[in-house]
């Protein structure tokens, strides 16, 4: 079987890896190439924007070129949030402001604190401004081709990661909770019980939108906690980096789910076990020292060097969560990593204290009976 993956980077990358223990060779595609593969090569893509020329346009006509409608409506922001309105989706309230709105009107509509996103082209946090109603300014000319977002206070930032194929089947990985720094992804957790009472909510609102496009792949959806309560921030149809955990926490990888579901392969649950968390490496060199802890897989990019881009991860997993923890710990990681590393820290040992708890109320029970 043969798939072609449009976007020459890491994703891309680790789906080849994937491809090559399960059969499927696996072609990645520059945006500026002009390989144009064979009619019988599924054609998905590890990106959601590419430069608009001749050969991304030629690839668009491929008669296996996946999930068009999907592709369109995700890609843009305004257009993702008006799916996710139409299909009862919640998301944080937004607005599109046109070329007369001030910042007072938005803050009237959306609140004291608000994301102003371009429509197009943000990742990490870039392409985005922060409005508070205490510095008035004129909007930024990009403005009317934007969101205006609620500032949401959430209790977590989540994300769920599920396949579907042609036939209309999915499945799904346990949500997985996420920590960002300036907008950008540091450290991911997954554990297979934690989070177990949001997953058919969440599943449930990755589902309807999978559905209403007819998606055929991996999709991931990025989402704030509020309480009990799951609103989307956004929705990637690709393979995310929050699901890298998969690499050494589940028995298919969300690289390997994505080429099955692409190439109509069987798609069952994948199995997912005990406490995995993946440390982001950002804008750092390659380092040997990355490779002395027995326990830590490591996924290096081959990457340019630039400051604060992604140049690897790091993914642990353990049956005991608290096994972790010293290993993140003595990663050898910039003081800029402090608060993730700490956050990951309180989580590991939180449900290391609640297991203890549960495995001491058999013998509470016992002693009460
Ligand atoms: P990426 O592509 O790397 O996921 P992005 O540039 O597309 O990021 P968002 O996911 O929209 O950007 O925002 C990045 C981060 O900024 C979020 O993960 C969250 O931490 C914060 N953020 C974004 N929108 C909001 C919001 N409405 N309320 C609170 N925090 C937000
Ligand atoms: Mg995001």
């Amino acid at each position: 079987m043969m798939v072609a993956v449009l976007g020459n980077g890491q994703l891309g990358k680790m789906l080849q890896q994937a491809g090559q223990r399960i059969g499927v060779d696996v072609q990645m595609l520059d945006v500026l190439s002009d390989r144009y593969p064979g009619n019988d090569t599924i054609v998905t893509v590890e990106r959601e924007h590419w430069p608009v020329n001749p050969y991304t346009d030629a690839l668009q006509r491929h008669p296996n070129w996946l999930n068009h409608e999907a592709l369109s409506n995700l890609s843009n922001r305004i257009r993702q949030k008006t799916l996710l309105d139409e299909l009862g989706v919640a998301t944080a309230p937004w607005h599109v402001p046109g070329s007369r709105t001030t910042q007072p009107e938005l803050h009237d509509l959306l609140g004291s604190d608000i994301f102003l996103k371009r429509a197009e082209g943000g990742y990490d946090g870039r392409g985005q401004k922060r409005l508070s109603h205490l510095t008035i300014e004129p909007l930024p000319e990009w403005a009317t081709d934007a969101i205006a977002e609620r500032a949401i206070h959430f209790d977590r930032e989540v994300s769920i990661i599920g396949a579907r194929n042609r036939q209309g089947q999915m499945c799904f990985y346990g949500l997985t909770e996420n920590c960002h720094q300036n907008g950008v992804l540091m450290v991911s957790v997954h554990q297979t019980d934690r989070l177990a009472y949001l997953q058919e909510q969440a599943e449930t609102m990755l589902s309807t939108v999978m559905t209403a496009l007819q998606y055929v792949g991996v999709m991931a959806m990025e989402l704030f906690q509020v309480g009990d309560q799951l609103m989307v921030n956004e929705i990637a149809p690709r393979v995310h980096n929050s699901g890298h955990w998969t690499q050494i926490g589940a028995s298919i990888n969300q690289f390997e789910m994505h080429l099955r579901a692409v190439c109509d392969l069987p798609l069952p649950e994948p199995h997912q076990f005990g406490t995995s968390v993946m440390v982001n490496l950002l804008g750092m060199e390659w380092n040997p020292a990355w490779l002395v802890q027995g326990a830590a897989q490591f996924h290096w990019y081959g990457k340019l060097h630039k400051p604060g881009r992604k140049m690897g991860h790091v993914n642990f997993n353990h049956a005991d969560a608290k096994r972790i923890v010293p290993l993140l710990e003595q990663l050898p990681l910039p003081t800029s990593y402090q608060p993730a590393i700490q956050w990951a820290c309180d989580i590991l040992d939180d449900s290391a204290s609640r297991k203890n708890l549960f495995s001491l109320l058999p013998a509470i029970d016992r002693i009460f009976r």
